[in-house]
C-alpha cells in the first residue's frame, strides 16, 4: 500500500507542538468506491477524503487532522491524493483560451509548501480602520486603527459554513475571529481578506504557462477539490474494472476480491488479461 509525506506550508498546531509532515496512504477498495459515490458538497467531500487518506496528527484523529488544515493545506493534501492513486499524478492538462490547445502543465508539490515561514501559532492580527459601529474598544490602539485577532479558516470551517446554507464571509469571519469581536463585521472583512491572501496564499492556486502553440500565456485556477474527485471516480472505475474481471473469471465474491492485498489482485488481473490475449 502506497505512503506519501507531504510537507504542509501552514501546519497543524497542537499544544506545545508544530507538525508541518502530513502521511497519507491509499484506503481499502471499499473506502475508495465509497468516496467515488459520496455526493457531498465540494467542502464536506474534500474534507472527507483527505480523512480517508490522511494517517492522524498528533492527538486528532484523521477526521480531525482533515477537518484543522487550513485551506491551502488542504490544497496539498488533495493534490496528493491525486499523486497517491495515479501516475504522473502531479500534471495537469490546461486548454489554451486562445487557441484551443491542450497542454500539460506540472504541478511542483515541494514548491507548494515552500515559501515564507509561517508565524509562530495559528493566531493572527489585523488592523482595521477605527470609528465604524462595534464594541471593540478594548482591542484599539493609538494609531487610529483598532487589531482584531483571527485565524486562518480550515477545511472543517469551510465545510461547517457550507452545510449551514450561508456561505456568506460574514458567516466565516464570525468562526475566524477571536472574541471580542466587533458586532459589525463588515468594517473587518477587507482587512482580514487581505491578510489570508499572504497568509495562505494556496487557498488559491493558479497555474500559469505558455502555450506551446500559440506562444499565449495560459492561466487558470487550479481546483485541488475537482482533481482529486476525478481521480477517486477513475480509481474507482479502476477497481470495478478489476473486480468485474476477477469475479468473471475465477466466480470469486466481491468481498473476497476486495480483500485481496493490491498487489496480488494487480497479479492476478495480469494473469486473466495474458490469458484473453
Ligand atoms: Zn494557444
Amino acid at each position: 500500500m502506497d505512503t506519501v509525506a507531504v510537507r504542509l506550508r501552514h501546519g497543524l498546531w497542537a499544544r506545545g507542538g508544530h507538525e508541518r509532515v502530513l502521511r497519507l496512504r491509499t484506503p481499502a477498495p471499499a473506502d475508495v468506491a465509497a468516496l467515488a459515490d459520496d455526493g457531498a458538497s465540494p467542502a464536506a467531500w474534500a474534507m472527507r477524503a483527505v480523512a480517508a487518506f490522511a494517517r492522524p496528527v498528533g492527538a486528532r484523529d484523521a477526521r480531525a487532522t482533515a477537518a484543522d488544515l487550513v485551506l491551502g493545506d488542504q490544497a496539498i493534501a488533495l493534490l496528493a491524493v491525486r499523486g497517491l492513486l495515479e501516475e504522473g499524478g502531479a500534471s495537469l492538462t490546461l486548454a489554451c483560451a486562445s487557441c484551443g490547445e491542450e497542454l500539460e502543465a506540472t504541478v511542483d508539490m515541494d514548491s507548494l509548501a515552500a515559501g515564507e515561514p509561517m508565524p509562530d501559532g495559528p493566531w493572527h492580527e489585523a488592523a482595521f480602520p477605527a470609528g465604524h459601529e462595534g464594541r471593540s474598544g478594548d482591542t484599539e490602539e493609538g494609531d487610529g486603527a483598532a487589531r482584531i485577532r483571527f485565524r486562518l479558516p480550515t477545511a472543517g470551517d469551510l465545510a461547517a459554513v457550507v452545510a449551514g446554507g450561508d456561505p456568506s464571509p460574514h458567516t466565516l469571519l464570525s468562526r475566524i475571529v477571536a472574541e471580542p469581536r466587533p458586532q459589525d463585521l463588515t468594517g473587518i472583512e477587507r482587512a482580514v481578506a487581505d491578510r489570508l491572501e499572504v497568509l495562505d496564499p494556496l487557498a488559491e492556486i493558479m497555474i500559469q504557462a505558455a502555450c506551446p502553440a500559440c506562444g499565449e500565456p495560459v492561466e487558470t485556477v487550479l481546483d485541488p477539490v475537482q482533481e482529486a474527485r476525478a481521480a477517486v471516480a477513475r480509481a474507482a472505475d479502476r477497481i470495478e474494472w478489476e473486480v468485474h474481471a476477477l469475479a468473471s473469471h475465477y466466480h470469486w465474491s466481491e468481498a473476497d476480491i476486495l480483500a485481496l492485498p493490491e498487489g496480488r489482485r494487480a497479479r492476478y488481473i495480469g494473469l486473466v488479461m495474458r490469458e484473453a490475449a
